[in-house]
């Protein structure tokens, strides 16, 4: 029998390695690299080498569950289909439509989010989201605002033509390896890497300059920074006074923001901040790459604005080597929002509360009374279900009981729906709350398009059939949506994929057929188009073509270190685990290698804890308390520590608090107290 190789896209980070699947007798058999993939080009980090270790997992979801008792009953897909219409239609029934949230899928593929983005609308209800709320919406919001796209604006190998990188908030060596080969590249063709963060990680080993600020003050560093650059006329007046509006507010809002009191705020010298601002600025090409570090905050629209900021006023921007890089954590988290599974914007950032939107696509899609926006974030819903204002959510793909914040109060309101159905591959801690589980396709069980962090759209093609009775999330989707008689007749991928080349303006010109390796970056607004790798080379999607200056006061955190609670905790990733690690901590290569929740400490609070390496210890914060084993790491400083939140201890911890216009919530700065178990 002869092995076929079929390929796809890593199932993980944004980054979007490809790879080939081997394939023989119907069983995937392993891996082959992609030697010609624009991004990886044959490379693959632990977690994409292990994908294959959740494909044939016997922990699959193989079959439809509905709720018996404290047990599950398996049930036929007529029954489950009949059971979701039910749950769904009651709570419409009783309640109004905006009473069903739907939570769709950065794993999904974008014709999977589609369609899930415009089942909740045809049914009547604004509320749809995806996990980009938990981890990039300050990028949408913020990066729309100033520079007019919400998206990464250069590819991922320009990062290797950059004279300058500067990387805040980002432990990109470890959560997205692949593309800290192209920082190395550049480092070795004589770049100067600066690194902003509160711990010292495997990324900021790569730095020339390392700014250790305290967390969740980004704002004053990126305001300190931009301070020094109009002080010494380090700044691009050209550029500014051609391409931007706001620069005399951000200049007068920064005019006090000396080196010094940034220095005091963030705990980073004032030498060290000049330092920064003058290597960014002087380069005659710098990039930004920044990620969650610097979006999950109270603050995070600010600290995006802040940066977009930087680069508007040098110039570092519609260039080879410059740019401001969003790094997405799932692998199809810009997809997700691109289709508009999101609660303020319909597919391709139309404005949800547009009335223009809402007739563009009543046309589009043949539909009267689609709902007005926005609708409530993920995070909302969370609190709307307790409250009683949403009596049912259709949740896809996600897992919200371990990675939203205050991870206990979401399980009350979980508990607290009238029904709730989930769709996904394992049983996870959200699916244990449902009424109706409907087993889903892992990426490699189906076809379709997702969308990277750099905005290159790429096809994955089926390696292999679901488990059991498992469909592909597409076919999922359209049954519901044909027992409510919407006509949702999609045979394949390629069907919805062209149905968004006529909706999604930016993906007007990406069909199927030109998917081939390394895919095309949006906007491609024709089929004869090649892509646009490099965005705002000719001024901005704004106002009169010009980007935004946007002054940004730093406002501190929302909880402080204090005696009760004397250490700020804040959450990251671990290398060799994803998100809320349903995938990776059933990988036994990668569990093994990382099995158990750990907080960093610093030696010296550890010694004054009475804490060694290994301990057990219990952390507790505001929301509850968790067990952890003690690492002691000096890459802390001292107040601080750090815990990763792949495993269900983590967010119970977190803080409910989000940023006033991104809704993010507050990840990064937990007040929070440790003390050893016996
Ligand atoms: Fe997958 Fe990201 Fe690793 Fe690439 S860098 S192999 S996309 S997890």
């Amino acid at each position: 029998m002869t092995k076929v190789l079929v390929p796809t896209i890593c199932p993980y980070c944004g980054a979007g390695c490809g790879f080939f699947i081997a394939v023989e007798k119907e069983r995937a058999v392993g891996i082959e690299y992609m030697l010609d993939h624009p991004v990886s080009e044959g490379a693959l980090c632990s977690k994409g080498n292990a994908a294959l270790e959740i494909v044939g997992h016997q922990e699959r979801l193989t079959s439809p569950l509905k709720r018996r008792g404290d047990g599950w009953a398996k049930i036929s897909w007529e029954e489950a289909i009949g059971l979701a219409a039910k749950g769904l239609g009651d709570a419409k029934k009783r309640r109004g439509p905006a009473s069903i949230a739907f939570l769709a899928s950065s794993k999904c593929t974008n014709e999977e989010n589609y369609l899930i983005e415009k089942l909740a609308r045809l049914l009547g209800s604004p509320h749809v989201d995806n996990c980009a709320r938990l981890c990039h919406a300050p990028s949408v919001v913020g990066l729309n605002r100033t520079l007019g796209a919400a998206g990464m604006t250069n590819p991922i190998p320009d990062v290797a033509s950059s004279r300058c990188i500067f990387i805040i908030g980002s432990n990109l060596a470890e959560n997205h390896p692949v593309i800290s080969r192209w920082v190395h590249r550049a480092k070795d063709a004589g770049a100067l890497v600066i690194v902003a963060d509160p711990r010292e990680t495997h990324t900021s080993w790569m730095a020339d300059i390392f700014l250790q600020l305290a967390p969740g003050t980004d704002v004053a560093l990126l305001n300190g920074m931009a301070h020094v650059i109009i002080r010494e006329g380090l700044l691009d007046g050209e550029y500014i006074a051609r391409n931007t509006k706001g620069f005399e507010v951000l200049a007068e809002s920064v005019r006090d923001f000396t080196p010094e009191k940034a220095a005091e705020i963030t705990g980073v010298t004032a030498d060290e901040i000049v330092r920064a601002a003058r290597a960014y600025a002087s380069s005659p090409a710098s990039s930004i790459l920044y990620s969650m570090g610097i979006t999950q905050h109270t603050t995070g629209t600010d600290n995006v604005q802040a940066v977009s900021n930087l680069a508007l006023i040098c110039g570092h921007l519609g260039r080879s080597g410059t740019g401001v890089m969003p790094l997405r954590g799932q692998n199809n988290v810009q997809g997700a929002c691109d289709m508009g599974a999101l609660a303020e914007f319909y597919p391709g950032y139309r404005k949800a509360s547009d009335p223009e939107t809402i007739k563009y696509f009543s046309s589009a899609w043949e539909a009267d009374g689609l709902p007005t926006g926005p609708g409530l974030t993920a995070t909302e819903m969370i609190e709307a279900a307790t409250s009683g204002d949403v009596g049912a959510m259709y949740i896809v793909g996600e897992d919200p009981a371990n990675s939203d914040p205050s991870s206990r109060r979401v399980r009350k309101a979980l508990d607290a729906l009238d029904f709730l159905v989930v769709q996904d591959v394992f049983m996870t801690a959200t699916a244990q709350a449902a009424d109706l589980v409907l087993p889903g396709a892992v990426w490699a069980e189906k076809e379709g398009s997702f969308t990277n962090t750099e905005r290159r759209v790429q096809w994955s093609s089926k390696a292999l059939d679901p488990p059991g009775s498992a469909l592909s999330d597409r076919e999922i989707i359209c049954r519901v949506a044909l027992s409510f008689g919407l006509d949702f007749d999609y045979p394949d991928a390629a069907s919805v994929l062209a149905e968004i080349n006529r909706t999604v303006p930016q993906y007007a010109g990406i069909t199927r057929d030109r998917l081939e390796t390394g895919g095309l970056i949006w906007p491609c607004p024709s089929h004869d188009h090649p892509g646009t790798p490099i965005l705002h080379s000719s001024g901005f999607k704004l106002a009169e073509g010009r980007a935004a200056i946007v002054p940004v006061p730093y406002r501190p955190a929302v909880e402080v270190a204090n005696e009760d609670y004397p250490f700020v905790l804040t959450t990251g990733r671990a290398a060799v685990h994803h998100n809320a690690g349903s995938m990776t901590r059933r990988s036994p290569s990668l569990v093994s290698r990382e099995p158990d929740l750990y907080v960093e400490i610093n030696p010296t609070d550890a010694a004054k804890l009475k804490v060694v390496d290994g301990d057990p210890v219990t952390v507790t914060t505001l929301r509850g308390e968790t067990e952890a084993h003690a690492r002691l790491s000096v890459g802390v400083k001292e107040g601080v520590v750090f815990m990763p939140f792949h495993f269900p201890g983590t967010n119970v911890l977190t803080q409910e608090t989000t940023d006033p216009e991104a809704r993010i919530p507050e990840f990064k700065v937990s007040a929070c107290r440790i003390s050893r178990r016996d």
